[in-house]
């Protein structure tokens, strides 16, 4: 499928950083908007209804998957997480790029989907700064931190099916490396030949 956006895929094992410099970039780029996915599990903290995700049911859920509702969703830490079809088709058809903060399981799928995604990985530094960072956010109990944990483990592997990798270690640091690497996506051929086709025409280049 192509769009004139761009897909923008990040993905990392949980408290390495992935929500902090997603949002430190949508504030630096407007041209960017995140897609809201559909999960099973249950709000945190100050998180709503709409912003970080939408909350539903299992069966809502099954009814999403049912009507072919879904880009891509997956298992993840026990619960389901979905990209839903509305999240992003609209918005990079009209030209918007559009960034996805989901498991690597989802961006295997949406490579397949949309072979022209770039797939960013976030690495933590060390293990020991990971279970901190899981820790000082406080939001999740500490059977859920040892769930996580462990899986950061299978998900890290996966670092090599991904086109970028990013050490989150200096926060400053890994939001340039981010927008470094939205912005290389952008200068791309295709995506040059998509963004700025008068352009290539009037230079006989299309
Ligand atoms: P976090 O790991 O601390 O950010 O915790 P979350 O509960 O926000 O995310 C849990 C997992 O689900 C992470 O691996 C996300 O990347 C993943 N995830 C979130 N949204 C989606 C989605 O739409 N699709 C897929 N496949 N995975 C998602
Ligand atoms: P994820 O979305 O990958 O689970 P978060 O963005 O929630 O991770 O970050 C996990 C915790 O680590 C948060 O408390 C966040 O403020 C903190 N954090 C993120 N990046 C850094 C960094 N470079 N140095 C220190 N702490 C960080
Ligand atoms: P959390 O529950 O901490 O918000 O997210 C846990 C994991 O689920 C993270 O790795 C996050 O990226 C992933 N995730 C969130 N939304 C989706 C989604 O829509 N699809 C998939 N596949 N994973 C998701």
């Amino acid at each position: 499928m192509d769009y004139p956006g761009n897909l923008i895929v990040v993905a990392a094992p949980s408290g390495a950083g992935k929500s902090s410099l997603v949002k430190a970039l949508l504030e630096l780029d407007a041209q960017i908007q995140p897609s809201v996915s559909h999960t099973t599990r249950a709000p945190r903290g100050q998180e709503k209804h709409g912003r970080e995700y939408f909350f539903v049911p299992d069966a809502d859920f099954d009814a999403m998957v049912a009507a072919n509702g879904f880009v891509e969703w997956a298992h993840v830490h026990g619960r389901r997480y979905g990209t839903s079809k509305k999240a992003i088709e609209d918005r990079i058809a009209q030209g918007a790029d559009v960034i996805l903060e989901i498991d690597f399981q989802g961006a295997m799928q949406i490579k397949k989907t949309f072979a022209n995604a770039v797939l960013i990985f976030i690495l933590p530094p060390s293990w020991e700064e990971l279970r901190s960072r899981l820790e000082r956010r406080g939001e999740d109990a500490p059977e859920v931190i040892e769930l996580r944990l462990k899986n950061a483990a299978i998900e890290m592997a996966q670092a090599r099916n991904f086109d970028f990798v990013i050490i989150n270690e200096l926060f400053d640091r890994a939001v340039f490396d981010l927008k470094t690497i939205v912005h290389a996506q952008r200068l791309k051929y295709l995506a040059q030949v998509r963004a700025r086709a008068d352009t290539f025409k009037s230079l006989h280049i299309l």
